[in-house]
This record gives C-alpha cells, sequence and structure tokens, in this order.
C-alpha cells in the first residue's frame, strides 16, 4: 500500500456555519464538550442580529476556538443590485463559492417586503414559459446559500434604507424547483422557524412547486404548517403537458388528488398559481373549467399574467382578458388575486429570472 501524501490547505475545509440547523449546532457543541448556551446566543448573533462575523459575545474562548477553526461565517457575495424604477423591488444577483451565479428578489408589500429565494442554479424543470428553465440545471444550492440570500438581502436593506428591513413572507419562487432539493430547502426552513433566530412563522414561508410528487409527500410530512403553492398553469392535461414536462410524469389529477388528502392547519390554504398565456391558457373555458377543478377547495388563485423575456414565444393578454378571467373564478366564490407585475423593468418578476444573462 502506498501512503497518500496530502497536500492543499493547510487547515481543513470549513463547513459553512449557515449549515447548521438549531439542533444540528446543539449536537456539535455536545460532541464537542462545549457550553450547550452557547447555542442561543450564537443563533441570536447570527439570525436574528444577522452579524457576519464570529460572535465573541458570552461566548467562552474554548467554543470561539473551535467555531473559528471549523466554521466559515462569510454569507454569499453581492455581485451585483438592481433597483425597479417603478417600485421598490430589488433584485439580488450573488456569486457563490464557485462563483456561479443566482437571483434573490425583494418584492414590497405593505411597507414590508416579501422575499423570492433561489433554491438551484438554473432548473431542471423546463417548462415552456420560463426564463429560468432555459438555463438548465447547474446545481442545488446548500442550505447556507439559501440562508444567505435572506441575511444578505436583510444587510442590504438594514445599509441602504434603514428602518425598512422588515422581511414578512419568505417564498420559494425563485430559480429552481425547491422540492427537487428538498433537504436543504427543509433545513433552511427550520432555520428561518427557529424561535432563536429569526423566528419566522410556518405560515410566512410558502414553497412553490410544479407538482413533484416524492417532493410533495416530504413536504406535508416533514414540514407540515409551510405553505405550499401548485404552479397550475392549466386544467387540461395536454395543455399542460406543454407547459410544464413534468406533468407527463406526475399528471394534474394525480397531485390533485395527493394534495387534498393532506391535513391542512386552520386557516391554511393551498395557493394556486396560474400564469395567463395571451390566447393560449386564457379563454372563458380554461376559467371555468379551472373554476370547476378547484370550488369547494381550500383554495387561492393567483393570477400572474405572463411576464415576457428575450426570446419568450408567449404574451402577456391584455388586462381586460385578465379581469374576465378573474370574474370567472369570482362566479365560483374562489378568492383569487391578479398579481401585481412588479419589478418587471429589472427582470426582476416571475419567470424572468435567469443568472446567465447578466
Ligand atoms: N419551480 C417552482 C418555483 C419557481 S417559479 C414552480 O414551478 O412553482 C415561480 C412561479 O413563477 C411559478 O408559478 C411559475 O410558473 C411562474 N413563472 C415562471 N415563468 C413565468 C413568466 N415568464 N411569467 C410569469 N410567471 C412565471
Amino acid at each position: 500500500m502506498t501512503k497518500q501524501v496530502l497536500s492543499g490547505p493547510e487547515k481543513p475545509l470549513q463547513a459553512s456555519f449557515y449549515d447548521l440547523s438549531y439542533a444540528d449546532l446543539q449536537t456539535v457543541l455536545a460532541q464537542n464538550q462545549l457550553n450547550p448556551s452557547a447555542a442561543p446566543l450564537l443563533f441570536r448573533w447570527h439570525y436574528k442580529n444577522k452579524q457576519n462575523t464570529p460572535c465573541t459575545v458570552d461566548i467562552a474562548r474554548s467554543t470561539q476556538a473551535f467555531l473559528a477553526e471549523h466554521f466559515d461565517f462569510s454569507l454569499p457575495e453581492i455581485d451585483s443590485v438592481y433597483l425597479s424604477d417603478k417600485d421598490q423591488t430589488v433584485k439580488f444577483l450573488f456569486r457563490l463559492k464557485d462563483n456561479l451565479k443566482v437571483e434573490t428578489v425583494l418584492i414590497p408589500f405593505n411597507n414590508k417586503y416579501s422575499i423570492c429565494l433561489s433554491s438551484q442554479v438554473g432548473c431542471a424543470m423546463n417548462c415552456a414559459f420560463c426564463f429560468t428553465g432555459e438555463q438548465g440545471l447547474k446545481r442545488n444550492l446548500s442550505t447556507s446559500e439559501i440562508v444567505g440570500q435572506f441575511l444578505q438581502a436583510w444587510r442590504w436593506l438594514a445599509a441602504n434604507r434603514p428602518g425598512e428591513e422588515r422581511v414578512l413572507n419568505i417564498v420559494f419562487m425563485g430559480q429552481g424547483e425547491p422540492l427537487h432539493n428538498f433537504d436543504a430547502v427543509k433545513k433552511a426552513c427550520e432555520i428561518f422557524l427557529s424561535q432563536y433566530g429569526t423566528s419566522v412563522g410556518a405560515q410566512k414561508i410558502t414553497i412553490s412547486t410544479a407538482g413533484y410528487i416524492p417532493g410533495l409527500q416530504r413536504w406535508s410530512e416533514e414540514i407540515p404548517g409551510v405553505n405550499l403553492a401548485l404552479s397550475l398553469h392549466s386544467p387540461f392535461s395536454a395543455k399542460r403537458d406543454q407547459l410544464i414536462p413534468i406533468n407527463k410524469k406526475y399528471p394534474l389529477t394525480e397531485v390533485l388528488a395527493y394534495i387534498e388528502q393532506i391535513p391542512l392547519r386552520k386557516k391554511q390554504f393551498i395557493t394556486y398559481e396560474y400564469i395567463l398565456l395571451n390566447d393560449f391558457n386564457d379563454s372563458a373555458e380554461d376559467a371555468r373549467t379551472l373554476g370547476e377543478l378547484l370550488a369547494g377547495k381550500r383554495a387561492y388563485i393567483n393570477l400572474i399574467p405572463f411576464n415576457p423575456y428575450p426570446g419568450s414565444q408567449f404574451q402577456q393578454p391584455p388586462m381586460a382578458k385578465v379581469e374576465q378571467f378573474k370574474a370567472v373564478l369570482d362566479g365560483f366564490e374562489i378568492p383569487t388575486l391578479i398579481r401585481g407585475v412588479k419589478g418587471d423593468d429589472v427582470l426582476a418578476a416571475c419567470g424572468q429570472l435567469n443568472s446567465k444573462r447578466q
């Protein structure tokens, strides 16, 4: 046997601190005979106070030394920031350690912000109307890269719009299919939910999916209370096949039947997203069939007028058609919201995220 001599950095490769859930952190401290009281202090420092340097307050020297040796506290670097001229929307382009880039959007909402997080670099879903899909899947994001988007966006607000650093809702509607990267997304949710950290309520977090049933199963069992949005886009299976290729493997009827038997919490609704594509899925018949499909369910509908991007094959319908579509759904007494087109001037609206084109 030959002995391998490894060369390379003197320090072992450091893990990111932001990959640890609260329970993971407790385990790390216990396994290394360090004082467990550091766990709430560290979570408060990094997640409540959003500090990105090692914590020195009230932490034993031995714990500080251990953490400094084994963990990295840096966050994804902000490569560029795009500000909308029309509203308060902010789009961030982050540079990751391997130089890949990913986008995050802050969307103004009642004096606060919703944050739209990416879960993957690119996406494997290849939906016909989505700019992100065009770039294909590069890789999954780690928990620290997901949580890092939130922390950096918050820190940017604190520095640039002081007093406005209020992020109320977290939606996984950026690049990627969150249910294809369930482990990392779940741990990110656990960190957001932690009472020692950002303490965001489960009802303020939404995971949006194109309808990946194995992921839906894990969502309902492992992070109950976190909201679900299903990208529906057509009640007709042939049309949905054309828009969302995964419909061939997991057809809408099966996805809806699966969702139907999940016990929801009090006041919990499923959001159904419906992108309106001019002369493709925006007729009265489309609306009626959608209404029949969802009537009587615990459903909200989000109508999203298509956001065009360079080279897109669809058009946005005129507003009058969007209103007519909503009127049909109102007839079925399904709460329906027409989603405003925020940030479209900086390609920050739904489906316009494509970090390769920057
Ligand atoms: N993969 C997940 C989450 C990312 S997309 C999903 O499919 O749900 C977030 C939402 O934006 C989805 O409802 C998606 O269908 C919608 N969307 C994608 N491209 C769009 C576009 N060009 N215009 C408007 N909405 C779009």
